[in-house]
């Protein structure tokens, strides 16, 4: 996992708590959901086909490296 410098206040997804400008902090991809891609579902009478999603989440060094 690489580190960056943030040019901006972000929150730490997973302990949520501030990572200050000037800071090193490192990009995440995590999923959405819990269905797998594609699979389908029906809400309320409804049929829909739910998407896996990945979403970039930011979190900081601390927990980057106490995985
Ligand atoms: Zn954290």
């Amino acid at each position: 996992m690489k580190l960056k410098k943030t040019r901006k206040e972000r929150k730490c997804y997973s302990c949520k708590s501030l990572i200050n400008k000037g800071d090193l902090y490192g990009q995440k991809s995590i999923a959405l959901g819990e269905k797998v891609d594609g699979e389908s579902q029906t809400v309320e009478g409804m049929y829909t086909v739910v998407h896996y999603m990945r979403i970039p989440v930011s979190m900081c060094q601390c927990c980057l490296e106490n995985k």
